[in-house]
């Protein structure tokens, strides 16, 4: 083995290539840049492919002018605002951009930032709900003492608003799901709500089924309620996945600002957004309902600029990345883009659906997801967890797990489709399912009674 550490050693002639590349302990000497490249590189190789993990809603493709240009934009810090004054107009007009596709009536001013994700646009959500509710509990007379705020969420709920509840020391009240209301039930909400609620989630995509909350039906009840009482219900609207693709796709569905309860919305740029991880987004319809106490100063050419962000340093390079996307697709490029996307998706549930398996929990509708469980009188003698892993035998991750509370006895697959399954992926995965289904039916599978912990199968 050469010890020589030099450009020139061939990689897998050198010493490090017969040494773990994993350390506990820094090396004390350093190893050149073309071996590291390599080694680190070969380390991660067999995490799968992730244009074929279905089981992810982040984006696996961009163009490669765009990766070039976030990667060549990675050292700006998107908290220097003087430093970098451009790069903070650049974020100030994807929220103008965004305002403006989520139909923010002319006489309010929306405001709004960009974030690591969806959680941390939830958790800025949430505060100012929060906040919101002690200002105006305070403008009528009454005390925060004692009180334990609450927020009204289906079950469906990503583990996101469950993270807020818990740092923010709120009550989580969940509006249960069952086999006829798979997303938020509507009549029901408002037994959940009280003097103390901070505001409702209505969830533009269930992350487990894709299903929509009907937020129109739900901002009719919130306008019946204010209109009795003196305490104020607002909505939020979680659309990590739906917020950047119903606008293109489904234009007349009244979800955003157009609905007078919905106060702000947060979206994931690293969803349908069509940028890599991690880029989120957070609007308010108007400054009123973003709380002053929440909004901080940083400087900015000699000024001052408002910021709400938790995190404070982080590259600007996704922020650029969105920029480049909304510049380069407009919105016919999205719409182009995601309405292919759900015929795949369509396509996709289709042929699942005329096997005669499979119960459909979603068929590409709303969002481009295909969700289904195993129909109770299938008679196979696989389970779904055994498809998975026939599927990722050939490339293809496609996750199996239980819905949430109280429907946690259905065992459901998700295929989430993303923008860059082309139609010919689309059927190669589709050949592919067919085969996994032939060879389960003909192997010689392991019995197994408990689905949790045993499925593995022999020949
Ligand atoms: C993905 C998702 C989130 C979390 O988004 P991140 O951008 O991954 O932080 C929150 N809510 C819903 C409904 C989601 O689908």
């Amino acid at each position: 083995m050469l010890k020589n550490n030099g450009q020139d050693v061939p990689v897998f002639g050198s010493l490090f290539a017969d040494e773990q590349v994993l350390l506990s302990k820094l090396r004390k000497e350093p190893v050149s840049a073309q071996v590291s490249y390599r080694l680190l590189k070969d380390q991660l190789i067999d995490e799968g492919d992730a244009r074929q993990n279905l089981a992810t809603f982040c984006q696996t493709y961009m163009e490669p002018e765009a990766s070039q240009l976030m990667g060549e934009t990675m050292e700006k810090n998107a908290i220097d605002k003087s430093e970098y004054p451009q790069t903070a107009k650049v974020e100030e007009s994807c929220v103008a951009i965004l305002a403006d596709l989520w139909q923010t009536p002319k006489e309010y001013k929306a405001i709004g930032t960009s974030t690591v994700g969806s959680s941390e646009a939830c958790m800025l959500a949430g505060m100012a709900m929060k906040f919101r509710w002690r200002n105006k509990r305070k403008e009528r007379g009454l005390s925060i003492e004692g009180r334990q705020p609450n927020l009204v969420i289906s079950s469906g709920y990503q583990v996101c608003w469950e993270k807020f509840c818990v740092y923010w020391d709120i009550e989580l009240r969940e509006v249960p799901m069952d086999k006829d209301h798979l997303s938020i039930d509507v009549d029901q909400v408002l037994d959940y709500v009280d003097e103390d609620t901070i505001g409702i989630v209505g969830i533009l995509g269930i992350t487990y089924t894709g299903k929509f909350d009907d937020i129109e039906k739900l901002d009719k009840k919130v306008t019946e309620y204010n209109a009795n009482h003196e305490h104020e219900l607002v909505i939020h609207v979680d659309g990590a996945s739906g917020a950047m693709f119903t606008p293109f796709v489904d234009p007349e569905l009244p979800w955003d600002f157009r609905l007078k309860n919905v106060v702000s919305i947060n979206t994931s740029g690293h969803k349908y957004g069509l940028v890599y991880p991690g880029i989120g987004w957070i609007l308010w319809k108007d400054e009123e309902y973003l709380p002053k106490e929440l909004i901080f100063e940083v400087s900015y050419l000699g000024g001052k600029m408002p910021t709400m962000a938790i995190n404070f340093s982080r590259s600007a390079s996704q922020i650029i990345g969105q920029y480049y996307n909304f510049y380069r697709f407009g919105y016919d490029g999205y719409r182009a883009i995601h309405e292919r996307t759900q015929m795949v998706a369509k396509e996709i549930a289709k042929t699942i659906e005329e096997t005669g398996l499979f119960e459909m929990y979603n068929k590409g509708e709303n969002i481009p997801i295909v969700c289904y469980a195993l129909k109770e009188d299938s008679k196979v003698k696989w389970n779904l967890y055994d498809l998975a892993d026939r599927l990722q035998m050939r490339g293809w991750q496609v996750p199996a797990y239980p819905l949430p509370k109280d429907l946690d006895e259905t065992i459901i697959q998700r295929i989430v489709c993303r923008g860059d399954l082309g139609k010919s992926r689309g059927i190669a995965f589709i050949d592919d399912f067919h085969q996994c289904l032939k060879e389960l039916n003909e192997a010689h599978i392991l019995f197994h009674e408990n689905r949790d912990d045993t499925y593995g199968f022999t020949h």
